[in-house]
């Protein structure tokens, strides 16, 4: 039987999670996406119209199919924490089952069961402040959708996972060292996020056998990092500094994201790989 992906963060087809879905679909995956709830109308529409067909297609010729697009707001966990406004603003009123509960309930009712589940989204809303500047509610937001969102999926959908079935979130260096202009508390949602890598592989390892890793991501010119401002910097900085001297492709971290969803990695688990080109082991820039 081929394996069953449900890769939360797909918006379009410039971000990482798109290139996930590619790797695991080319490697014979079935694949159901969650997306924001804001963003569902355009990403449906242009999926529909086409406008994503030539970034579809697999090695082999054929286009990948995502077999059902689920609504997601994952900063919510069930319909009782979901505030007033929300519920009523237009862009949410028009679809339902969007917290992660329902979602999880959804891909069941519809599905059963899932054999691999990435984490592709973060948020912070003041992401281009310092953390000296950051409010708690923007920090608190950061975590909210950056970090308890993994923990919040990762808790829903374990019980509808295979035994031997593999998770995978997306991080950025800027957990361990700094980074500066990744402010907003992104830089410690991050660590939260590797942090929890290590103890929900615990968990899930010992209680569903199913593994936890995290990949640690170089710079990609996606929707999420324009809006934080220094992206192209970034990539000018790794394509100087780093071992290899290449831009890196959202394709080599959806193959890595495909190895470690594998039977290949099947005793890798609590690990954050670096697919960078290398740039995390530098010390200084040369
Ligand atoms: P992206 O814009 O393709 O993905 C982020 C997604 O998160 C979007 O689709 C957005 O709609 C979704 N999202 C935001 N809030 C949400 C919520 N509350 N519920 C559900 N979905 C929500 O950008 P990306 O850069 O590919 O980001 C994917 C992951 O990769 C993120 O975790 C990001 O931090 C990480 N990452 C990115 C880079 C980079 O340079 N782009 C580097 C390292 C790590």
């Amino acid at each position: 039987r081929g394996k069953r992906a449900f890769i939360a963060g797909v918006a379009d087809d410039n971000g990482y999670g798109w290139a996930i879905a590619k790797s695991l679909a080319a490697a014979g995956a079935e694949i159901l996406v969650g997306t924001w709830v804001p963003a569902l109308n355009i990403f449906e529409t242009s999926l529909r119209r086409g406008k994503f067909d030539e970034s579809r297609m697999l090695p082999d010729g054929s286009l990948m199919e995502i077999t059902k697009v689920y609504p997601l707001d994952a900063v919510y966990d069930c319909p009782e924490d979901v505030p007033k406004d929300v519920k009523t603003n237009k862009r949410y009123s028009g679809s339902s089952k969007w917290t992660v509960k329902e979602v999880a309930e959804s891909v069941q009712q519809d599905f059963g069961t899932i054999d691999i589940l990435v984490h592709s989204l973060a948020n912070g809303p003041e992401v281009s402040k310092p953390l000296l500047e950051t409010s708690r509610y923007g920090y608190l937001a950061a975590i909210s959708a950056s970090s308890y969102s993994f923990v919040s999926l990762l808790k829903h959908f374990l019980p509808i996972m295979n035994p031997g079935g593999a998770t995978i979130s997306l991080t950025y260096i800027a957990s361990e060292k700094i980074i500066p202009g990744y402010g907003g508390g992104m830089s410690s949602a991050k660590s939260a996020l590797e942090s929890d890598t290590r103890v929900l592989a615990f968990e899930a390892g010992r209680k569903h056998n199913i593994r936890v890793n995290t990949i640690s991501a170089g710079p990609l010119r996606s929707r999420a990092a324009k809006a934080i401002g220094f992206i192209d910097m970034m990539i000018d900085y790794s394509l100087e500094n780093a071992p290899l001297q290449k831009e890196l492709t959202a394709e080599e971290v959806g193959n890595a994201a495909a190895f470690l969803a594998s039977p290949l990695a099947s005793a890798i688990t609590g690990a954050v790989v670096y697919v960078d080109n290398g740039l995390n082991a530098m010390g200084v820039g040369v």
